[in-house]
């Protein structure tokens, strides 16, 4: 490739392409990163490392370079996956970043996770929410699966070339997953499968669903007859529909599985059988620590977006950003970023430290979720009716930060962990 120069001779390029070719020298290899820089000792400090930043400034600068609101406008519309987006992303390292390097990862962690979905969740909410769950669910496989099955499934999500999802959720259980009318039944030599799962991520567009299934409809409690079985798309018996309009991440699928004597074999089977719910609460304590991230960054994407506009805009002979009552709503934006950015790092660091520790998982994500809610609505009444508008953006930033509060575990589920923590057995 040859770069343009100009009259002094000196490279010149164009923002986007600037981005890209920065990014390229910055990510060309993330594992050479990793081992280029010595770990830091894991004492109390509030900085991240200096790998982390080159991380986040990667992370920050492809998203820059290569999310477009115009590209992310027209997904919106077409309910199409950012598929060539997501390629890109796979190549220079981030899908899977947290994986170990044989199954396509980076061998980096939960925090580096988080830097990244952080980033691509301030430079566009959609596309960075669709990236992020490209890989949803999969941790199921890395932490209980098979060396076959990582092999088989892990690799092809980290390339880019498959989209992995997790089905929990049923018509009738959504909050309350400790009993799934979805049963699995094992036959010889494979597990027939019949049941419904609904509002399932990369539904219809998936490679392959983690499915909870009841295998043993006896067991008391009822939890402890609970088992994840990977069902390929294609599977006879496997059939999926769009679960309707939504209101934001509308590029992501959303999805309804029915599964009508739908057999696989019984090597299909993540872990050992009757396990599944904690293989599924375990990831809920890694994945949350995720959406708390997606969280973050569509906050302060939607202050990044208000902050600008605000010094531009002028009412009254004035900026906007010279009324005392716009600087009081930039301060109280940015003091509930801040404090959700140290509750979403520290959760992270946390699980990176091996504390498995439900109770600030939840505590991230349901704070940085409310945080994400309410400021993109501080952001859209300070661009008044232009926020109202597509265009600007923060109208989409708000719409998909709803989501944050409900998947994953609402915030009142949320608030349930927290006091059953706190409390113990009453
Ligand atoms: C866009 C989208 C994507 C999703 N992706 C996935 C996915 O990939 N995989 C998947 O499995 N699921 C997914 N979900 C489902 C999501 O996790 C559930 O919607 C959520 O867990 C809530 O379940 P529910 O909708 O059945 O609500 P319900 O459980 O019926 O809850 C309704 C209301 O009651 C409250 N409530 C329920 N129980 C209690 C209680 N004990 N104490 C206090 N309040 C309570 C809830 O907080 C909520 O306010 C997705 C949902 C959406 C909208």
């Amino acid at each position: 490739m040859t770069l343009p120069k100009n009259e002094t001779g000196i490279v010149t390029v164009t923002h986007k392409r600037y981005a890209v070719f920065r990014i390229f020298l910055l990510t060309s290899c993330l594992v050479g990163l990793r081992r280029s820089f010595a770990r830091e000792e894991d004492t109390m400090d509030f900085k991240l490392n200096k790998e982390q930043e080159a991380i986040q400034k990667a992370a920050r600068e492809f998203a820059q370079g290569e999310f477009d609101k115009e590209i992310a406008l027209e997904h919106e519309r077409a309910h199409t996956f950012p598929t060539e987006l997501l390629k890109k992303a796979c190549e220079l390292g981030f899908i899977g970043i947290h994986f170990p390097e044989e199954y396509g990862g980076q061998e980096y962690g939960i925090v580096e996770n988080a830097l990244v979905v952080e980033e691509f969740c301030r430079q566009d909410s959609s596309i960075g929410i669709a990236l992020s769950l490209a890989d949803f669910s999969s941790e199921v496989i890395l932490r209980a699966g098979s060396e076959e099955q990582k092999q088989k499934y892990l690799i092809p999500v980290t390339k880019g070339e498959a989209l992995s999802s997790g089905g929990f959720t049923e018509p009738d259980h959504g909050s309350d997953i400790t009993l799934m009318d979805t049963t699995a039944v094992k036959e010889g030599d494979e597990y027939v499968i019949n049941g419904v799962k609904t509002f399932i991520t990369n539904g219809t567009i998936g490679s392959f669903v983690i499915l909870l299934c009841q295998t043993d409809p006896e067991a008391k409690p009822t939890y402890r007859g609970q088992s994840t079985i990977i069902v390929e798309t294609g599977t006879p018996g496997y059939t999926t529909a769009d679960v309707g309009e939504k209101m934001g991440v509308k590029m992501t699928s959303t999805g309804e599985l029915s599964f009508n004597n739908a057999r696989v074999p019984s090597s299909n089977l993540v872990g050992e059988e009757n396990k599944g719910f904690y293989q599924v609460l375990e990831f809920f304590d890694e994945s949350r620590v995720e959406i708390a991230a997606q969280a973050l960054g569509i906050a302060q994407g939607a202050f990044d977006r208000a902050l600008a506009y605000t010094k531009e805009r002028s009412q009254f002979g004035k900026k906007l950003a010279q009324f005392q009552v716009t600087q009081h709503k930039l301060a109280d934006m940015v003091t509930q970023i801040e404090t959700a950015r140290l509750i979403v790092y520290k959760s992270a660091w946390n699980f990176d430290q091996g504390n498995i520790d439900p109770k600030l998982t939840s505590i991230a994500k349901m704070y940085a979720g409310r945080v994400a809610v309410e400021v993109a609505d501080e952001a859209i009444q300070l661009f008044g009716g232009y926020g109202y508008m597509l265009e600007y953006e923060v109208e989409r930033f708000y719409r998909d930060a709803k989501l944050m509060e409900i998947y994953e575990g609402t915030r009142e589920i949320q608030k349930n962990t927290i006091a059953s923590a706190l409390l113990g057995k009453l």
